[in-house]
């Protein structure tokens, strides 16, 4: 209390009690003199308080306080004044609200809140339009009850967000939508989705050129080689200076063949996002098999290749695209290894999933081309590659046929030491996977 209403009250009950003593002095009747001015007093406090009281129910908005007396006219100034300060800080609270609303709703991309079972909190307009959301009846509802692409709910019951899911529209089968969510505060989500349609259909031209390109590429080549082919095959009859050009365009003629059906086949795995069949393939058996195209493709450079498989683990997935990503590795390992080189091939089995691996004691990457090793026609060394005979897409096919089977690349290599290809496969994508 201020020290100077402090004075003020212990002043006015001093007044009161010499008021009492005065009237004692009168009537002779100190005690009902001082019954009377306490209970004056009392009533007087009772009258302000339930004025403030009716005052606090019943006001109507910026209606001034009451007038008062003393303390009382300094405590209902002062609730006014809190009041009135409360109201600007709320107005201009509301005014921050309002423009962030506004923002949001002018946006293109959709702004969507969840809690943190994922179920809407809020949502800006451009939510309404991109997946149909309806004001107000989906407040409340769970996210997955409104976009039920089924990659959708495997994508947010993982709660891995660094990468964004790419799906078309639930409620426009042409437009394609691009999800990115974030966590925030307590486990909620905040999820963007933006329209991608033209860089969908960009990219879609692109992957449908290449595949065209590639296809009609296809019928001059194998002509040409045809043609070689039978040249070659009656040498006699070839004059002898043209015998070695004749024998390089044949290799060269291979080789765009290989290029070819490399480009081909990642075209195809662009195409889709899982692969086509999804039967349990014994990866035991055709790694067997791989290996004896290792060992033949290695012949004079007399490579040692060892295989370790666990016979009883089976993946999901599409056998040619498994094939096709783990030959590539052996391959690879058998092409830049020196001879009588040590190759290991494993296929085993833990709580993390499945895995395949291949180390070898080849001349091995240093780390800065790790990260691109997987781009197009990415190589370390341009002059290797071409003497290895490489198309530069093999590790861009394992990539994708291991995307398609939900499993990562995993590369690990000391230069002149050798290297390690790991890929690793989640346990749902083992075929009738009992847990360990
Ligand atoms: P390429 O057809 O040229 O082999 P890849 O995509 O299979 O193309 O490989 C890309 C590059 O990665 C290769 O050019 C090579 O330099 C490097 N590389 C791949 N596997 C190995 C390995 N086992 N040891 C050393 N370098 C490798």
């Amino acid at each position: 209390m201020n020290p100077n209403w402090r004075g003020a009250v212990v002043r006015h009950l001093l007044l009161l009690l010499a008021g009492c003593g005065l009237l004692g002095l009168i009537s002779g009747q100190y005690a009902w003199a001082l019954v009377l001015g306490l209970g004056a007093y009392l009533a007087w406090h009772v009258k302000q308080l339930l004025r403030l009281h009716r005052w606090l129910r019943e006001r109507q908005p910026d209606e001034a306080p009451p007038e008062g007396y003393g303390l009382w006219g300094e405590i209902f100034d002062n609730i006014y004044h809190l009041q009135r300060r409360d109201q600007r800080v709320r107005g201009r609270l509301q005014a921050v609200i309002d423009r962030v609303q506004e923002s949001t709703a002018a946006l293109r991309d959709a702004v969507i809140m969840l809690d943190s079972d994922g179920n809407l909190e809020w949502w800006n307009l451009a939510a309404e339009t991109l997946l149909g959301l309806k004001t107000p009846q989906d407040s409340g509802q769970s996210i997955a009850n409104l976009v039920r692409h089924p990659r959708f709910k495997e994508y947010f019951d993982q709660g891995k967000f660094h990468d964004a899911l790419e799906l078309p529209s639930p409620i426009n089968d042409r437009k394609r939508l691009q999800f990115q969510i974030t966590q925030y505060g307590n486990r909620e989500h905040l999820m963007l989705v933006r329209d991608v349609t033209r860089l969908h259909q960009l990219e879609q031209m692109r992957k449908d050129f290449v595949a065209n390109v590639s296809h009609e590429l296809r019928t001059p080549l194998t002509v040409i080689s045809g043609y070689l082919e039978t040249l070659l095959d009656n040498v006699e009859s070839v004059n002898p200076r043209w015998l070695r050009a004749l024998q390089q365009m044949q290799q060269q003629g291979a080789r765009m063949q290989n290029l070819l059906n490399d480009l081909l086949l990642l075209a195809k795995l662009e195409a889709t996002d899982y692969p086509s069949d999804n039967l349990p393939v014994a990866v035991d058996l055709l790694l067997l098999s791989i290996k004896n195209d290792a060992q033949a493709l290695s012949a004079a450079h007399n490579h040692g290749i060892s295989l370790e498989a666990d016979a009883s683990l089976k993946l999901k997935g599409s056998e040619a695209e498994l094939r096709s990503a783990f030959s590539n590795l052996v391959f690879n390992a058998v092409k830049y290894s020196p001879d009588d080189g040590e190759i290991r091939i494993r296929w085993w089995r833990d709580e993390q999933g499945a895995h395949f691996s291949v180390s070898d004691s080849g001349i091995g990457i240093e780390a800065k081309h790790l990260p691109r090793l997987t781009e197009r026609f990415y190589r370390v060394d341009s002059s290797r590659a071409a003497n290895t005979g490489g198309t530069g897409l093999g590790l861009a096919i394992v990539k994708h046929v291991l995307l398609r089977h939900r499993a990562r690349l995993d590369i690990a290599s000391v230069p002149g030491k050798g290297s390690t290809f790991t890929c690793h496969f989640p346990p749902q994508q083992i075929a009738g996977a009992q847990p360990l």
